[in-house]
């Protein structure tokens, strides 16, 4: 942490500690040691880890670096912010707390992992006390775009937010090169990679007016390239294309009407674990309703997206497209 109490009870930033000073943490009072040094950020450190629970994440050299671009941004966006506030009354304390007049914003920079429950926990805590709160994502191994990845992890899909101006979205504070990387207008596709938009903003200013232009799109139908490509992985995922090729066959089906009625042509919310050949294979043979389809559904756990709505998309894309199928047949 940046910032711990001296003996006077005064909160004193790292960089200005003194190297005999005694400091405590603002959250558990125990005494911390200072880490000061020319090559990395100085900082407050528990004796161990796990003695405290307010401050309880080990805080990287990323992490550091983060709040204090957070704290920087916030400043020259023109709100009166502050490191590491402790709230008392929740036992929480947001990287960065920012306040316009009687309104407050936690804003959470998150390098370690954490778990759902946590994610949601804390969410809560804000929302009981009347905050608005914003996580931002570090840079980590699964990053979801790098190596065309089919799905969102759990890991990342956990932050995903939905908004009418950019479709679904997921925001990355890049310590390194000081900016944030948005991606926006997220849409999964079977047997395809993410689609998705890019866009890299300098600050906590430009992203909110980037935020504010409508740049959302519909979810797209797969054009014929894609589409060729689908069946191509398709094909090439052998355990799974079995398995859908017996149940098929079971419902006295081949597995030619397996690849080309179920693997589904457009794309739909970045929410399902399975691709949707699954569903549709059951909707199409058992004759589904839509609350059956909902207990087929395998979703993320999405705590800042209300998946009511998209589900009930997803399931209007399909029936669209039964209705054209046996219009067309
Ligand atoms: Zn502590």
């Amino acid at each position: 942490m940046l910032y711990a109490k001296d003996e006077t009870g005064r909160l004193i930033l790292a960089q200005e500690a003194h190297k005999d000073g005694h400091y405590r943490c603002p959250g558990c009072a125990q005494t911390l040691i200072l880490r000061q040094g020319i090559t990395k950020r100085s900082h407050f450190a528990h004796q161990r880890q796990q003695d405290c629970r307010i401050f309880s994440e080990g805080e990287t050299e990323t992490h550091l670096g983060g709040k204090q671009l957070l704290l920087k941004w916030s400043q020259q966006a023109g709100f009166t912010a502050q490191l590491e506030a402790y709230l008392s009354d929740l036992k929480q304390r947001p990287d960065v707390l920012i306040t316009r007049g009687d309104h407050q914003i936690a804003l959470e920079f998150q390098c370690a992992s954490l778990s759902v429950q946590k994610l949601i926990a804390r969410s809560a805590g804000y929302q009981a006390d009347g905050l608005d709160y914003f996580w931002f994502i570090g840079k980590n191994k699964n990053h979801p775009f790098s190596k065309q990845r089919r799905k969102l992890s759990q890991a990342v899909a956990k932050f995903l937010r939905y908004s009418d101006n950019l479709g679904f979205y997921l925001i990355f504070l890049n310590v390194g090169s000081k900016c944030f990387d948005l991606y926006y207008n997220i849409q999964q596709a079977d047997c395809l990679p993410l689609s998705y938009m890019y866009q890299r903003v300098a600050n906590l200013h430009e992203l909110r007016n980037f935020m504010q232009r409508k740049l959302r799109f519909p979810f797209r139908t797969l054009n014929d390239e894609e589409r060729s490509l689908q069946r191509r992985n398709y094909l090439r995922t052998v355990g799974r294309r079995q398995e859908l090729a017996n149940y098929c066959y079971l419902h006295h089906q081949t597995a030619q009407a397996a690849n080309s009625l179920y693997v589904a042509p457009f794309y739909y919310p970045p929410i399902y674990v399975s691709d949707s050949c699954w569903w549709r294979a059951h909707c199409f043979l058992e004759r589904m309703s839509s609350e059956m389809f909902l207990q087929e559904m395998h979703c993320h756990q999405t705590p800042f997206i209300n998946q009511n709505c998209f589900w009930k998309l997803t399931w209007q894309l399909f029936q669209t497209e039964l209705a054209n199928l046996q219009f067309g047949a």
